[in-house]
């Protein structure tokens, strides 16, 4: 009936013009996270490495914006509450894991891209379990739930997983702390995926649907792992033979550990690292032109000031071993990325990648959408005494 009553002329237009917001689009999304990544962090490695008047990779990038990091309940946020907002553009409790605060399950940025045939992956130099990645492809009520995230993770049908963490996807008798005795490598392995646990394995990998557990909490970030630049290429390399595009998030998982600890060295090299791995997510967008990069953080770790020491050096200034409450960076280059300029809020994030893909993110009605109802179905029952087993440092 519809279709009778509309002329063939402006069905034409229609098109056109679909067509058009369709060509703008990037094909491919890739989003970096460096977890605890303020403003003086980054200046701390560009001044510590190239000197004060050097530019890191990130620095170089066109757009730039910031975004506000509260959480439902809190100033301060945590990493789950904030790869909560970052993922599926939802304010949540701290510790909640991509449900609201009232206990509802909310669609992330990676399941949604799923719906539009998007490969998808996530590349982490911590466990793949921690808060960040988690929020990204599973659904709990408490970050440490690391067992059912990782049962989650597999559910979800994601292309590519890689980092640390690999204990929560083995049962106790073979070192790992899953109470139930599942194998979770073994099920990946069943269910089509080329499981790696060594650099030299994943050298080796060229397509597919990979699973990379490189340790079994996080990673040493150190030889013989292969580093995050080495998993994002990697990542890249197998998710872009997909001709409907990808959605790829890689988390310099370690920057805010060592911030934690007031460690300025430490934090440098993380944060370095992950400067390299935008790099290579840079290099490829270039080559590709297809390609929106974005990177931002979840938080800031460690209130860090930097000040000058008596000679005039660097002379960091820490003022917490937590989280602090301010605005942290936003970097973006490609297609569509001056839609990540000025001043947003985290939530702003994944709902703009949502809005560039036709995708929506955060509560949504599962009968609307039975793939995604599919994708982030949980089918396993949490394991109390797994979770205890596991329960791990923020
Ligand atoms: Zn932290």
């Amino acid at each position: 009936m519809f279709m009778r009553r509309i002329q063939p002329l402006f069905v034409f237009l229609l098109l056109f013009v679909f067509t058009a917001i369709a060509c703008a689009a990037p094909k491919n999304v890739i989003l970096f996270i460096g977890d605890g990544m303020g403003h003086a962090h980054i200046a701390a490695a560009r001044i510590s490495t190239l000197g004060q008047g050097g530019r890191l990779t990130i620095e170089k990038m066109p757009v730039t914006g910031m975004h506000t990091t509260h959480s439902a309940n809190a100033l301060v946020t945590d990493s789950a509450a904030g790869a909560t907002a970052l993922a599926c553009g939802v304010k949540t409790n701290n510790y909640t894991v991509s449900k609201s605060p009232d206990g509802r399950r909310v669609r992330s940025i990676l399941e949604a891209s799923r719906t539009i045939g998007k490969a998808t992956g996530v590349v982490t130099t911590t466990s793949v379990t921690d808060a960040t990645p988690a929020a990204f492809t599973s659904h709990v009520d408490e970050r440490g739930m690391q067992p059912e995230i990782a049962g989650q993770q597999l559910d979800v049908n994601i292309d590519v997983l890689m980092g640390g963490g690999r204990a929560y996807f083995l049962p106790e008798g073979d070192d790992g702390y899953r109470s139930d005795s599942r194998n979770l490598l073994s099920e990946a392995a069943a269910k089509g995926y080329i499981v790696v646990t060594t650099a030299e394995e994943l050298n080796k990998v060229n397509s597919g649907r990979v699973l990379g557990l490189f340790a079994m909490e996080k990673l040493t970030t150190q030889s013989p792992e292969p580093s995050l630049s080495e998993m994002t290429k990697k990542a890249i390399q197998i998710l872009s033979q997909d001709t409907d595009g990808f959605f790829l998030m890689v988390e310099g998982g370690q920057i805010d550990s060592y911030a934690h600890r007031n460690d300025l060295d430490g934090m440098v090299r993380q944060l370095i690292e992950f400067d390299k791995a935008v790099a290579e997510g840079l290099s490829f967008a270039q080559q590709n032109g297809d390609t929106l990069v974005v990177v931002t953080a979840d938080h800031e770790t460690g209130g860090l000031t930097l000040l000058s020491d008596d000679e005039g050096n660097l002379g960091p200034s820490w003022s917490t071993g937590g989280h602090s409450g301010i605005m942290v960076p936003v970097f973006a280059f490609g297609p569509e990325s001056q839609r990540f300029t000025g001043l947003m809020d985290n939530t702003d994030i994944s709902k703009k990648i949502g809005a560039v893909w036709g995708v929506k993110v955060g509560l949504f009605d599962v009968s609307d959408d039975d793939k995604t109802a599919d994708s982030v179905r949980i089918k396993h029952e949490y394991s109390k005494s797994a979770a205890v087993a596991a329960s791990s440092t923020r």
